[in-house]
């Protein structure tokens, strides 16, 4: 194959396009170029104790969207109120 690359560039083997050498990714069809590092999966035995943890802690919990009491609990009752508010002015407002 002839190609005009220099040598900081090298033809893509899949599409022809000649791409730099330190890209990783074909600039035109966009599949992995052979002088890429391999990505290496990392697995689950391999892992440090500290990627397991965050890899697989359990995501802190997030409060629910009601409106919540100083305490953070849910206010529920203050809740139903003011969308029984917001339903009224709606209801003024439409008919
Ligand atoms: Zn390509």
């Amino acid at each position: 194959m002839t190609t005009d690359a220099t040598p900081d560039e090298a033809p893509c083997p899949y599409c022809g396009h000649t791409n730099l050498r330190s890209w990783t990714l074909c600039d035109h069809c966009g599949k992995q170029l052979p002088w890429a590092p391999l990505k290496r999966v990392l697995k689950v035995q391999d892992m440090t104790d500290e990627q397991l943890q965050a890899r697989f802690a359990a995501l802190p919990r997030r409060p629910a969207p009601y409106l919540l009491t100083p305490e953070g609990r849910p206010a529920l009752g203050a809740t139903v109120i003011l969308v029984v508010v917001i339903l009224e002015i709606l209801r003024e407002w439409l008919f």
